[in-house]
């Protein structure tokens, strides 16, 4: 009796202290913390688990917002000839366009970055900026593009707005037709701009004016003459109509031309 009693007690305490048998359900709970010893014990919140830091496939996007603010008060610093990928030279970078009432396109360019930035990051993506405000001058154009090739960048945006006649209407997605990095990446290129492109319909309609829906290959600009990586060159619209440029300078506008080039974007990467 003796015995059956302390075996009892012994069971009794087991229950109590969550230590009855050694595991339950094949889980071991000698690496469990004692379970509270008295009924009227707080119960202990589970600690939290670390979150765990979601494993992505590396994937960097340069956005390279065309020109700058300090361009116009250097003129020796952005006339400075660089070369333009197609034998010759261009100037280092330019001041850019403007609307009629005097919004700038370097600031426009700069507003849609960050905001295309901003949607990109919150999808994981790893966003560079050529540059990193809108008040210095240059990088100039060639230097735009190397930093997509020392990126290993999967794609490179270069956000502008044009300057062309009243009425001339519409947004256009520029590849170069020389194909620098060899017809695979040309070929991404040229399916990055017609997700660019695809999304941009949504926002406003294709130049009317240049290119052929919504595209157009050239061979002139340096940053994609030079770009080494899958990259575009996106008009949003034209700043001297006045149609565009209402959109291209309302707050809805340029969010909405961001939301189409990120979407451009991530379908590109899948
Ligand atoms: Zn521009």
């Amino acid at each position: 009796m003796r015995s059956r009693q302390l075996l009892c007690l012994t069971f009794l305490v087991a229950l109590l202290t969550g230590c009855s048998a050694g595991s339950t359900g094949g889980v071991s709970v000698l690496s469990q913390s004692p379970a509270p010893t008295s009924a009227t014990a707080p119960e202990q919140p589970p600690s939290s688990p670390p979150v765990a830091t979601p494993v992505l496939p590396a994937r960097v996007v340069v956005i390279d917002p065309g020109h700058n603010g300090g361009n116009a008060a250097a003129p020796d610093e952005i006339n400075r000839p660089v070369p333009d990928g197609n034998g010759g030279t261009k100037p280092c970078n330019t001041v850019g366009t403007s609307t009629n009432a005097g919004y700038a396109e370097h600031a426009f360019n700069w507003a849609v970055a960050l905001a295309v930035r901003d949607l990109l990051t919150a999808q994981g993506v790893e966003v560079v900026l050529t540059r990193s405000d809108d008040v210095g001058v240059g990088p100039c154009v060639d230097q735009r593009a190397a930093v997509a090739d020392q990126a290993a960048a999967a794609a490179f945006v270069s956000i502008h707005a044009d300057g062309s006649a009243p009425g001339n209407r519409g947004f256009h997605v520029i590849t170069s037709n020389l194909d620098p990095a060899g017809s695979d990446i040309g070929a991404a290129s040229d399916a990055l701009a017609v997700a660019v492109r695809d999304e941009m319909t949504s926002v406003l309609s294709a130049s009317n004016y240049i290119g052929s829906d919504g595209l157009n290959a050239r061979d002139d600009l340096a940053g994609l003459n030079l770009n080494l990586r899958p990259a575009i060159y996106l008009e949003c619209g034209n700043m001297r109509d006045a149609t565009d440029a209402a959109l291209l300078t309302s707050g809805s506008g340029q969010a909405a031309i961001a939301a189409a080039v990120a979407a451009g974007v991530l379908r590109l990467l899948g």
